[in-house]
């Protein structure tokens, strides 16, 4: 079976004071067996090394982007080895919030993706539609095409994980129902079945991400292609030992 995941993206959120606070209320709380749940979270970069420090050993950390290539003449960006060289072990790539404020389209997320791998680190690829993409029938060739500008650039999916966004739920309140998540989470399996080969589809997990709280989280863990959660807001929250504790 897939290990359920769940992620914490704090976003650019956060000072040194509250980090203290959301890593003290992670580490008192009560969660299920690591081998039941695999929990990793994300701070903006200048805390990781703090949150690194501080953070539960049972809990990972992840930056919330990197560069596409090897560092250099890049003022502002931090490179896939400077992650590795802290011993970050996961990234998040391809945030609908990266891609539509930055203007990362889907090739250079996977660029980014395959440069990441190559170096060592375990990848968060996250795609999705926008409500005018759903409305107009088009989710699945959005998703589609997202994953396949990933696929077309890397042939080892063991350290990957999917996160299913739709930009619509993304901090709106308004969560996919069980239904809406599992159609796309059943169909973007399928996708991979057909278009990588039946055992990535398989094994990679798959999980959801869009005002995911502690009050909806349970009948969306439920959903048989629903492998977890990749929450914003709720993850600043001690709801967010909920969330982890959802695990099925
Ligand atoms: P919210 O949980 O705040 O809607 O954010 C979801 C998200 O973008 C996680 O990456």
């Amino acid at each position: 079976g897939r290990k359920f995941f769940v992620g914490g993206n704090w976003k650019c959120n956060g000072t040194v004071e509250e980090v203290k606070k959301i890593v003290a209320t992670l580490n008192d709380g009560k969660v299920v067996e690591q081998d039941i749940v695999e929990v990793v979270v994300s701070p903006p970069f200048v805390f990781l090394p703090l949150v690194q420090s501080l953070l539960r050993s049972d809990f990972l950390v992840a930056a919330q982007n990197c560069w596409v290539k090897k560092g250099g003449a890049f003022t502002g960006e931090i490179s896939a080895e400077m992650l590795v060289n802290l011993g970050i072990p996961w990234v998040i790539l391809g945030h609908s919030e990266r891609r539509s404020l930055l203007s990362e389209s889907n090739e250079f997320v996977g660029d980014k993706v395959s440069y990441a791998l190559s170096k060592g680190l375990k990848v968060i690829a996250c795609v999705g539609e926008t409500l005018e993409q759903r409305e107009s029938g088009l989710t699945m060739d959005i998703v589609a095409a997202q994953t396949k500008a990933i696929a077309d650039r890397i042939s080892d999916w063991t350290n990957v994980v999917i996160a299913y966004e739709p930009v619509w739920a993304i901090g709106t309140g308004k969560v996919a129902t069980p239904g809406q998540a599992q159609e796309v989470h059943f169909e973007l399996r399928k996708w991979l079945k057909e278009q990588v080969n039946p055992d990535v589809a398989e094994s990679v997990r798959i999980i959801y991400g869009g005002s995911v709280n502690g009050a909806n989280c349970q009948e969306l863990a439920e959903q048989p292609d629903v492998d977890g959660f990749l929450v914003g807001g709720a993850s600043l929250k001690p709801e967010f030992l909920d969330i982890i504790n959802s695990a099925t």
